[in-house]
């Protein structure tokens, strides 16, 4: 790897300041947002929820680089004032990203950070291009570039004059089809211990899908990593862009504060709502976040009590046996989670109640469809 003749770890520190937040030093610096700027009110939602949650940048797509030429291609020069103003009310820096000269001369002496996404990893004409000044820049990963690669698309915009590279992992494609790529956990390691870049991550575009963001965040601070990016959205079914992999309010704010003890426990900081202000509208984001987890584990689990309804007679549905099992085990996890075992009984009746019931109900339209069909 001789030609990482700049980005190699040297006589450099690992820091890149944008404005008041530092990258590469002690604090986990969180960037959340959407992936695309829809409209002012979107983008302020996001820009508060980002704020409470400890967020010091806003994201939001205003070219998007979209795989089909018929998906939304971001709103263009007129996102950019939303994503700004967004930002500047709640206190926040803001990063987009560029896709060529035209987008980065528009965003230029607007947005704080610019971002170089995956697809355009190696475009060595803009990798030049934002080298020319010493506007911070995120450099995604490609999709299919190794590390060295992303090294050296580093290496290209330090040699053309500017220093403040913050490198982002954001998964590579894999054989793997169960996410949308595969977060690579262990370039982490192998950039910091090759460069004196900062490095992130983003589990959003790794993932693909809300329910294992969490754990790879985490799992991307454990592994040194000094930030991350994740992709957030006031209501996600509505995105115009990446939904299914946009955390909603409560659900960024949630993994935010999981986030401080992990912080923490690799010798890093991270201040989110609950070290800055804790007002009832904040615990309120968190509660719905909650609130909606649980209607969706109900849902999940009623569809599985609909697939058992299919393997049991009529005289089977109500089994003693097995809700006293289910009773049992319930109630000792809950003692083990400080959580009123009474509480858990009660929502337990209901939900047996409601199984029984409909396993009822599936039986005897199948029975009556039966007899019809006799
Ligand atoms: C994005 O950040 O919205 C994006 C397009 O990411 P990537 O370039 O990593 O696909
Ligand atoms: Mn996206």
């Amino acid at each position: 790897m001789k030609d990482l003749k700049l980005v190699q770890k040297s006589n450099n520190n690992r820091l890149v300041q944008v404005g008041n937040v530092t990258f590469g030093g002690k604090e986990i610096v969180l960037i959340g947002g959407p992936c695309a700027v829809e409209s002012p009110e979107q983008v302020s939602d996001a820009a508060k929820t980002a704020k409470k949650a400890g967020a010091k940048i806003l994201r939001g797509g205003i070219f998007k680089p979209r795989t089909s030429p018929y998906s939304f291609q971001g709103l263009g020069e007129k996102g950019i004032n939303y994503l700004v103003d967004a930002a500047q009310e709640q206190g926040l820096l803001s990063v987009t990203e560029v896709i060529d000269s035209y987008s980065l001369e528009l965003v230029f002496n607007k947005v704080d950070v610019v971002q170089i996404g995956a697809r355009n990893m190696q475009n060595f004409q803009l990798l030049k291009l934002v080298g020319e000044s010493k506007k911070p820049v995120i450099l995604k990963r490609g999709i299919a570039a190794t590390v060295e690669e992303w090294l050296l698309a580093a290496e290209y915009i330090l040699a053309a004059g500017n220093p403040n590279v913050i490198l982002c992992e954001r998964g590579i494609r894999t054989y793997e089809t169960s996410t949308r790529n595969t977060l690579d956990l262990s370039a982490i390691g192998v950039a910091k211990a090759l460069t004196y870049l900062p490095v992130i991550v983003d589990p959003s575009h790794a993932a693909g899908r809300i329910d294992i963001i969490p754990g790879l965040s985490k799992a991307a601070i454990a592994a040194g990593a000094d930030g991350l990016i994740i992709e957030m959205h006031p209501n996600p079914e509505k995105a115009l862009s990446d939904g299914a992999q946009s955390l909603n309010p409560g659900q960024f704010m949630q993994l935010a504060a999981e986030l401080v003890p992990v912080a923490n426990s690799v010798g890093r900081t991270f201040m989110n709502y609950r070290g800055a202000q804790e007002s009832l509208d904040d615990i309120r984001i968190v509660i719905d976040g909650i609130d909606n987890r649980i209607v969706e584990l109900i849902a999940e689990r009623m569809k599985v009590v609909e697939k058992i309804a299919g393997q049991k007679s009529l005289e089977q549905i109500k089994d003693k046996r097995r809700e006293s099992e289910v009773n049992t085990r319930l109630h000792n996890l809950a003692v083990d989670l400080e959580c009123p075992p009474d509480l858990v009984k009660r929502i337990y009746t209901s939900i047996f109640d409601f199984a029984v019931q409909k396993q009822i109900q599936i039986k005897s339209n199948k029975q009556n469809l039966t007899q019809e069909a006799n």
